[in-house]
């Protein structure tokens, strides 16, 4: 108990400490890590020792905590940092021309990359131009790169990433192409995990209640030190969980209509796109290829940042067809 009641002041005098300079924090991630440990510390030193739980059960757990480390580890590797080099990388995911920044995406002018050598036809002049003014506008001062479209600048983290979703807090690094994926199967593995290991100390703790009552109604679980340590970091652990929850749920909602978090908060600022449940759901069908081809891209397109990239030229002729469609939808 004097665990719990002295965490609160250790966490405000931590985060003062870690928060003295802006920018990236370790803070909310050793937070995360430090809380998944202790859970998982007081699951074998509290729950296991009581005799409620069976070797299995005590092993599903500890698979499952290894496993959300080894995802946490894969995510935080690479989120996809757009180099000056790397510009045409975009070309290998569905990007129909328009652009995020000033969001003309949702004017609806679709255009697949692959129409670009079609289009290459067009004058070299003309294309220079484009060229030119696609890169002004795609132009990142920060990094000195020019940003494909859907990539976006972190200022947390300093760099611009491919098909940027949003700086994730509790990992301390972005969520982009190349880790999106990793991101929500670290998602999965957690929660499934927690949800587990909760009902487990549950049945433990309140073997009398129903599993779905325990948590709110428990009769002399605080008579003892154990118990009661024991179910107040379950309450901790769910009020984690159910925020998580809602998290993955918006996550899955967003690559089911292929809209990014980054694309799906701008369009609601604009009004540029139909939502549903409260902003649950935000649709804008610009990059949208329908449910089971916007998951198959979401489950590849990771992968495809390790492809060569492109001839230039076709990188030239696709800034021109994306210059070109936004003058028609100007
Ligand atoms: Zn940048
Ligand atoms: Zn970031």
């Amino acid at each position: 108990m004097v665990v719990l009641t002295a965490l609160p002041v250790l966490v405000l005098w931590y985060y003062y400490f870690t928060h003295r300079k802006k920018g990236r924090t370790l803070f909310f991630l050793s937070l995360a890590l430090f809380s998944l440990g202790y859970m998982y510390y007081l699951f074998l030193t509290e729950v296991r020792p009581s005799g409620d739980v069976v070797h299995v059960q005590v092993a599903v757990v500890t698979v499952g905590v290894i496993l959300t480390l080894a995802a946490l580890v894969h995510t935080k590797r690479e989120p996809g940092i757009v180099r000056p080099n790397q510009a045409s990388v975009h070309s290998t995911v569905t990007y129909y021309g328009p652009l995020p920044d000033r969001d003309p995406a949702f004017n609806g002018g679709r255009q697949d990359v692959t129409m670009t050598v079609s289009n290459r036809a067009g004058s070299s002049e003309q294309a220079g131009v484009e060229l030119k003014e696609s890169s002004q506008r795609n132009w990142c001062p920060v990094c000195r790169v020019v940003r494909p479209p859907r990539a976006g600048h972190c200022r947390i983290c300093g760099v611009c990433v491919l098909r940027l979703d949003h700086h994730c807090v509790w990992i301390n690094s972005c969520v982009g192409q190349a880790n999106h994926r990793s991101f929500l199967l670290t998602l999965v593995f957690f929660l499934l995990t927690s949800v587990y290991g909760i009902s487990l100390v549950l049945q433990s703790v309140c073997p009398k209640q129903h599993l779905f009552t325990a948590l709110f109604y428990c009769p002399g679980v605080y008579n003892q030190y154990s118990t009661a340590l024991c179910f107040t970091c379950a309450w901790y652990s769910s009020i984690v969980t159910g925020g998580l929850l809602h998290l993955l749920v918006v996550q899955v909602i967003n690559v089911s209509y292929n809209m990014t978090e980054r694309e799906a908060r701008a369009a609601l600022r604009d009004k540029t796109a139909r939502s549903a449940y409260c902003g649950l759901v935000v649709d804008t069908g610009v990059y949208s290829r329908g449910f089971r081809g916007n998951w198959a891209e979401f489950m590849t397109m990771g992968e495809k940042m390790n492809l060569p990239s492109p001839a230039p030229t076709d990188l030239v002729a696709f800034m021109g067809v994306s210059t070109q469609e936004q003058r028609e939808s100007e």
